[in-house]
């Protein structure tokens, strides 16, 4: 376990935020210190065909070894971290047998993880847990998934007694601003289907995720003097309000879980003549997030008849799909990533993701790609750790995958 432990840290301890206001990919330039550093290591344990291109996507081969054709199937991690707390001078804790306890991460500043708040903890009771010092995040999003990608191609290359067919790997910049997929090069990669390593809990599989739209809503009023401005004046802040309470009030992010989906406006900007409105919609059904589109529009035109065509322009902006209707024709996919689990102890904890994943994106650009967990907890925060246990069963997984995918194919 110890060399795990020493990949990770050797990856969380070099600052890779990325940052959602630079136009540039990768987002900021400290991202090239860690993809130059898995090149070079990708090199070392023996990949064959290791790249990386002037975005900073990383991507190696792990040959076949066996004489018949094989799907060839990929693995992806991201190596930024989130913009959201501070990735600068990571100093990670090794918590060795852990006793189910509160996990003082910094006594100075009385920083203290407890199961009592992350009840979660309580599953890796006797393990080691990885955790911050209460100062920065621990970067185990994603660095949990390269670290597990690695290790797992170091492993077949050392044992090649287990038969496995091609095998793809690769690391891609600016995940978590939401633009990890947007110059990955799938032909490049040649994969048949592929899977991101960045969930969270041991036994995360997903394959379903939200259809997402940013919607900006802009109204248009009329400013005259109060004293006399009867029949006169618009009230653009008005509107905005009557335009919000006609939104069905209980299908909010604060009201809703599992398959439900939202409306979620965020941001509201205005004075009497112009009132801007910012939200988002989501929905994992794709009638149900038209039929949320067609709402929208629906109280548009009703506002419309009130205050004039010019009042109101709605602009909504479709983001990404539910990589459901790509993965619906290759279910097999999921299937052997849920029966591999199976054959090393992990029970598949399979359920919707209520976001995105690069694994969306990247399936409606030709690559299947479901989600499997790294086994991390508390994402972007200071309260973030991983159990190495987790992390060597999402290694076996990797493993069991390669190995199962060529017994099937096995002529
Ligand atoms: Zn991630």
């Amino acid at each position: 376990m110890q060399h795990i432990i020493d990949r990770f840290i050797s990856y969380v301890t070099i600052d890779t935020e990325s940052d959602p206001n630079s136009d540039t990919t990768p987002s900021t330039e400290k991202q090239w210190d860690l993809a130059n550093k898995l090149v070079e290591e990708l090199k070392n344990i023996g990949m064959q065909d290791v790249t990386i291109d002037e975005n900073a996507y990383v991507m190696a081969t792990l040959p076949s070894n066996v004489n018949y054709k094989i799907p060839v199937i990929g693995f992806i991690s991201h190596f930024d971290t989130s913009p959201d707390y501070s990735g600068a001078n990571v100093k990670p804790q090794i918590i060795s047998n852990y006793n189910g306890e509160d996990i003082v991460l910094n006594k100075e500043k009385n920083i203290i993880l407890s199961p009592e708040y992350f009840d979660d903890l309580l599953l890796y009771k006797g393990q080691t847990l990885i955790t911050t010092d209460g100062t920065t995040l621990l970067g185990a999003d994603d660095k949990a998934g390269i670290t597990e990608i690695v290790t797992a191609m170091e492993y077949l290359i050392k044992n090649p007694h287990i038969k496995h067919g091609e095998i793809r790997v690769a690391f891609t910049p600016d995940e978590e601003i939401g633009r990890g997929a947007h110059k990955f090069n799938v032909k490049k990669f040649g994969a048949d289907w592929a899977y991101t390593m960045d969930g969270s809990q041991v036994g995360e599989l997903e394959y379903e995720n939200f259809n997402a739209a940013g919607v900006t809503i802009k109204i248009k009023g009329k400013s005259v003097h109060p004293g006399y401005a009867k029949g006169k004046m618009v009230n653009s802040l008005l509107i905005a309000n009557q335009f919000l309470s006609l939104l069905p009030k209980r299908e909010v992010p604060q009201l809703t879980e599992g398959y439900q989906g939202f409306f979620h406006f965020y941001k509201i900007k205005g004075d009497i003549e112009l009132t801007e409105i910012k939200g988002i919609i989501r929905d994992h059904d794709r009638d149900k997030f038209d039929a949320k589109k067609e709402l929208l529009a629906q109280i548009t035109d009703d506002l419309k008849e009130n205050y004039g065509d010019e009042a109101i322009t709605v602009e909504v902006k479709d983001q990404y799909y539910n990589m459901r209707e790509k993965i619906e024709p290759v279910m097999h996919i999921v299937e052997i990533a849920e029966e591999a689990m199976r054959k090393v102890n992990v029970d598949p904890i399979i359920k919707p993701i209520r976001g995105g994943t690069d694994g969306s994106q990247l399936s409606y650009m030709g690559l299947p790609c479901p989600n499997i967990f790294a086994g991390g907890h508390n994402f972007h925060g200071k309260y973030e750790y991983v159990p190495v246990e987790s992390m060597q069963k999402a290694i076996d997984v990797i493993v069991k995958i390669a190995e199962l995918t060529a017994s099937k194919y096995m002529k």
